[in-house]
């Protein structure tokens, strides 16, 4: 059986700023969509896009924010 490469996953996202994990799903959306996703444990942009495959991105492993 040939395994078929799936569009839908991409590998795990983590946090340049506290180091949280997420688990990012690919979708494909019919309008161009311009958004960021900011860490939701820190607020650090973690992603910007202009584009019809939009990034989901669930929080799998919270990190630490870094103490100033
Ligand atoms: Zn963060």
């Amino acid at each position: 059986m040939t395994k078929t490469w799936s569009s839908g996953e991409e590998e795990d996202a983590k946090c340049q700023n506290c180091g949280s994990v997420y688990s990012v799903i690919i979708y494909r959306i019919p309008t161009r969509d311009n958004d960021t996703f900011n860490c939701t444990v820190c607020g650090h942009e973690m992603r910007s896009w202009n584009d019809t495959r939009i990034p989901e991105f669930t929080l799998k492993s919270a990190g630490k924010i870094p103490s100033e």
